[in-house]
């Protein structure tokens, strides 16, 4: 679906839609903000609109909603788009493996693969380690996208994900905190 369904959150909308535009879009991004404001609906609108395979591609960037990827997405079954909750039960170290292991290959069908992790803040300190690798180091063609509602929580990576900022900075950067 496309930004435009998103109801409200135009800065951090055409924050995203400026950084896919000039192809500056960051390696791992956070989303930070209140609970259910729509943070993880944008970071799916936002793979969608990476992957998105509508030709000629919608200007601005954004999902068309209507291709083969941007619904793969919606149901949950593109093979590049991983969108994973953490909890703060005994698979936090899965997720952070999961992560790792889905970068492994380069995208099949999409410009990039893809990881959307819901609830970031709830990963402890071994699993949020083991995916700061993975957020130093990004492999090439990837986006891993933090959702988290308490961004302070996220103690191992503070040194690593810029602190929560009025987005419109840090787009060209590896890492960009996108506040909603
Ligand atoms: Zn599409």
């Amino acid at each position: 679906m496309p930004f435009d369904t998103i109801i409200g959150h135009e800065r951090p909308k055409r924050f995203l839609q400026a950084a896919l535009r000039s192809e500056r879009l960051a390696h791992a991004l956070l989303f930070h903000g209140e609970e259910r404001i729509g943070k993880l609906l944008t970071a799916r609108v936002l793979a969608q609109a990476v992957n998105c395979e509508a030709d000629p591609p919608p200007d601005p960037p954004d999902a068309c909603g209507a291709c083969r990827s941007c619904h793969q997405i919606e149901a949950g079954s593109h093979p590049d788009v991983t969108i994973l909750t953490a909890t703060s039960g005994k698979g936090e170290t899965e997720s952070a493996r999961e992560i790792e292991s889905r970068f492994i290959y380069r995208p099949l069908i999409g410009r990039l693969k893809i990881v959307i992790l819901d609830n970031a803040d709830l990963l402890r300190r071994e699993a949020a380690n083991a995916l700061l690798k993975t957020i130093e180091e990004p492999p090439p063609d990837s986006l891993i996208i933090l959702v988290s509602s308490r961004p302070e929580a996220l103690l191992p990576t503070t040194n690593q994900v810029p602190p929560p900022r009025e987005p419109g900075h840090g787009g060209e950067h590896q890492r960009a905190s996108v506040g909603m």
